[in-house]
């Protein structure tokens, strides 16, 4: 089975006023993300890449369609669904006063994680912040904030992570840092999903492509066919 499969999802939002048509941010968008590989999803800004993530998350409700993680429906298995799934959110949020191995220490907490079978220091080491296990986040660089939500994301070892905008914002240096760390998590055999509006950096990360525009697929394809295309 697909690791994520999303069927004729359809997100209208809310009026922002009376006698206004919400937005209608996804107008029935079809995709499978099959197991083990970097599957990009690639469009413009507004083009709707977040709302499908935070349909997925459970952060927004849908308006239509279906949405499967890992082979849980989101609206019959709602809590299967999200365990599946590793979020990396595209603002750093976390208490600028908490070290490291607290932020994921608390985070094991919060999935009721036994204290012996936390990972925290493996994912330390994963994203290369073993000696930052003790200092202030709020003294981390940007590229190590990004790294800890990386960690974050990964404490209740979902098969599934995914990058919302990994690199937005950030400079060479650090988007050659974070596409190395989501090589190296594929590699441990996690499926990771991430959206971008580069598009080098979907050539560069990603094995499939689902290209979309104004809330509705255009493309669905290997990388290295899409390329074939321009
Ligand atoms: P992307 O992530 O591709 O930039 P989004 O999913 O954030 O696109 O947005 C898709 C469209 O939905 C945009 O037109 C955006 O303005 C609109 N939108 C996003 N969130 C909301 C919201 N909470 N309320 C109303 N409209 C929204
Ligand atoms: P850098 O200077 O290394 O790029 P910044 O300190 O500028 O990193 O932080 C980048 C972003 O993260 C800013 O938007 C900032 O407001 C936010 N931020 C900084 N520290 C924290 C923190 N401890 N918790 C949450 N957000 C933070």
């Amino acid at each position: 089975p697909p690791a994520i499969r999303i069927d004729n999802l359809v997100k209208r939002y809310d009026p922002s006023g009376p006698g206004e048509e919400g937005k209608l941010a996804l107008k029935g968008v079809s995709f499978d993300v099959p197991q083990g590989g970097v599957f990009g999803l690639l469009g413009p800004n507004g083009a709707g890449k977040s709302t499908i993530i935070n349909i997925l998350a459970g952060l927004v409700r849908k308006t239509g369609g279906s949405a499967n993680i890992w082979g849980f429906d989101i609206d019959e298995n709602p809590r299967n669904a999200k365990r599946s799934i590793g979020i990396v959110p595209q603002e750093i949020v976390f208490d600028p006063f908490f070290t490291p191995f607290e932020v994921l220490e608390n985070q094991g907490g919060f999935y009721g994680i036994p204290k012996r079978d936390r990972r925290s220091e493996e994912l330390l080491a994963a994203v290369h912040l073993s000696d930052k296990r003790n200092a202030y986040a709020r003294s981390l660089s940007g590229g190590m904030k990004r790294r800890l939500l990386i960690a974050k994301a990964m404490v209740h070892s979902p098969p599934i992570l995914v990058l919302d905008e990994p690199t937005a914002g950030v400079d060479v240096e650090l988007r050659r840092q974070l596409w190395e760390l989501v090589g190296e998590m594929n590699a441990e055999g996690v499926t990771v999903v991430l959206t971008t509006h580069y598009l080098e950096e979907a050539e560069e990360l990603c094995d499939q492509i689902a290209i979309i525009n104004h809330g509705e697929l255009i493309a669905n394809k290997p990388t290295k066919d899409l390329i074939g295309m321009a």
